[in-house]
């Protein structure tokens, strides 16, 4: 008797820790609305449709569901995008306007140097600029892809434990001639180190190329995309579903990269954004 009101009593702390959870299951991803460029703007709207879309141009947006009627709009928004009022077009059983201000950031500089063997990634020459050529619409075609099912749910967990060496939207220099910013985030580690996924996902392109070096391209759906670049080995194959934490390869240095690491993107409409916010981070 005594045994089996402790364990009563243990049920009892158990679920009063469970009610203090917030809710375990979530449907959708929580991300803060970070107007600026490269971040994201999150616009809440009602509607009784159970498939309402949305458009940024003719861009096709990530659109969730919280609860009941009330949907979001998450929007990346270009790191060269100005300043002021953007609309995006929301789609139900009607056609309405919304309204966002895109609020301006400045993201700080670095001048990188590369020497040696890897100056071929400052100038590359004619048979680089070849393979550049054709690996181009390859990498952006799988940008491009827009899957209709949600594939990910909740917060993105670290794809690696290493310290960040190169945060998002750096404006990058190499051998002092500017370069696009930096698109992703950088993690130290060191080669060999798994990488793991941040959120389930499904393998849309696993190859070796130029710039990226041995890359790996997961679809979260509704044109949410990351990329894993520099790596060492590539332990997953195209057209594989993959569960958060699974190993999808290891840390390498293979690219255009000066030093072992992952650097890791997150593309929403075709855009890339800081992968903090996928995170629940605000920067
Ligand atoms: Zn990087």
């Amino acid at each position: 008797m005594e045994r089996f009101i402790l364990r009563l009593k243990k049920l009892k702390k158990i679920s009063f820790l469970l009610l203090l959870l917030p809710s375990i299951v979530l449907a959708s991803i929580p991300v803060k609305n970070t107007p600026i460029p490269g971040g994201i703007a999150v616009i809440d709207f009602k509607t009784n449709s159970t498939n309402p879309t949305a458009f940024y141009n003719t861009t096709q947006l990530y659109v969730q569901r919280i609860k009941d009627q009330h949907w979001q709009v998450l929007v990346g928004i270009p790191l060269m995008e100005k300043s002021g009022k953007k609309t995006i077009k929301v789609q139900d059983a009607t056609t309405r306007s919304f309204d966002f201000e895109v609020i301006e950031h400045s993201y700080t500089e670095q001048h990188i140097t590369l020497k040696g063997k890897k100056k071929k990634y400052v100038n590359p020459n004619l048979a680089h600029m070849d393979r550049i050529k054709k690996e181009r619409p390859i990498l952006s075609s799988a940008r491009k892809v827009f899957s209709n099912n949600t594939l990910s749910t909740g917060l993105f967990i670290r794809p690696i434990n290493g310290v960040t060496t190169s945060p998002f939207g750096l404006k990058r220099f190499y051998n002092n001639q500017p370069r696009r910013p930096h698109t992703g985030l950088d993690y130290a580690g060191d080669i060999g180190a798994p990488i793991t996924a941040p959120a389930d996902g499904k393998v849309i392109l696993s190859g070796e190329y130029f710039f990226n070096g041995n890359a790996v391209f997961l679809d979260h759906g509704q044109g949410l995309i990351s990329v894993y670049i520099h790596m060492d080995k590539r332990l997953a194959k195209q057209g594989q579903q993959i569960k958060q934490g699974e190993i999808i390869g290891t840390i390498g240095q293979t690219g255009r990269a000066t030093g072992p690491h992952l650097h890791w993107g997150i593309y929403l409409n075709q855009t890339v954004v800081n992968p903090n916010l996928l995170m629940g981070k605000l920067l």
